[in-house]
């Protein structure tokens, strides 16, 4: 008979830390429609990050033809060991995501990947912008947040949610949300109510664009929300009202817009323009 989380964690003297965002899943029937959601096969490789109990892990490991998994607890390897057993195509790193470079990262995978994970809601937004940013080899993530930040991954332009993370993704992919899992399908229950979403990366979208340079133009679109974008410009870049007004025309841009309104691709234009 399988072993409850409860007593899995009793047996190896496991004691959860809030700390690390240790809120685990364990209902099979939503691990099951995760993975499948995300079309995982014999095919993938599977990054997961905070790896747990190992009920996502188990299940990845049954779909994927690898997993690769880190886990910055260390006191959870006995009850990794334990629900693992026997799955021979799960590796796992007991290391902080956060302490190593996405190319070592990469390197360790070894070719294209999936990232999928029920990621600590400590460090959701650093770990989904490093991968989104700094990866060659990802194809796309399948990540479960709280519902709020899915909500800003997969803004449309304009609404409220939208955002500089928004357009960070939006230059490198898209993301959807999938499903949303209410707080009480986890161990223990947090707070919030979460979201599954999906970003599949499209790297080749804006080719040839200095992203350097655009996420400093969309830092500057954000950096007052009540502003009009023109004001922004000419603050956050030192320019004359006439130059920043100029620019905006010339990347065929309304001069009286905010910096909510702008998709990526307008972004990527303006920050062409300002860069001349
Ligand atoms: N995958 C499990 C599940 O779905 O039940 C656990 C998910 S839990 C929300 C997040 C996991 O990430 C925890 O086990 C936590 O210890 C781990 N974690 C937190 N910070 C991490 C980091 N910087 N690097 C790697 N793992 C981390």
């Amino acid at each position: 008979m399988e072993k409850t989380l409860n007593s899995l964690l009793r047996e190896h003297r496991v004691v959860l830390k809030k700390a690390y965002g240790q809120n685990f899943l364990t209902d099979k029937s939503l691990l099951e429609e995760i993975v499948e959601k995300a079309g995982v096969d014999k095919s993938d490789t599977v990054l997961e990050i905070g790896c747990g109990a190992g009920a996502l892990t188990s299940a990845l490991a049954e779909h994927a033809g690898k997993v690769v998994g880190y886990e910055i607890d260390s006191t959870l390897k006995p009850v990794l060991e334990d629900v693992l057993a026997g799955k021979d195509n799960v590796r796992i790193a007991y290391k902080d995501i956060m302490k190593e470079s996405v190319a070592e990262t990469e390197q360790k995978i070894g070719g294209s990947y999936m990232l999928i994970a029920n990621l600590p809601y400590y460090i959701t937004t650093p770990v989904v912008m490093k991968f989104v940013e700094q990866s060659e080899h990802m194809k796309a993530m399948v990540i479960m947040v709280q519902e709020e930040v899915a909500r800003r991954f997969s803004a449309s332009s304009g609404t409220p949610d939208y955002g500089a993370v928004t357009v960070g993704i939006n230059l490198r992919g898209s993301a959807e949300i999938l499903m949303r899992v209410p707080r009480e399908k986890f161990t223990p229950v947090p707070n919030v109510d979460s979201a599954v979403v999906k970003i599949v990366m499209q790297k080749d979208k804006y080719a040839g664009a200095d992203f350097e340079k655009v996420r400093s133009v969309v830092r500057a679109g954000f950096s007052s929300r009540r502003k009009m974008l023109v004001n922004n410009i000419m603050n956050f870049y030192k320019l004359p009202r006439s130059a920043a007004e100029n620019a905006l025309a010339s990347a065929g841009i309304d001069i009286t817009c905010r910096g909510e309104k702008l998709s990526a691709e307008e972004y990527v234009r303006l920050s062409e323009v300002l860069d001349k």
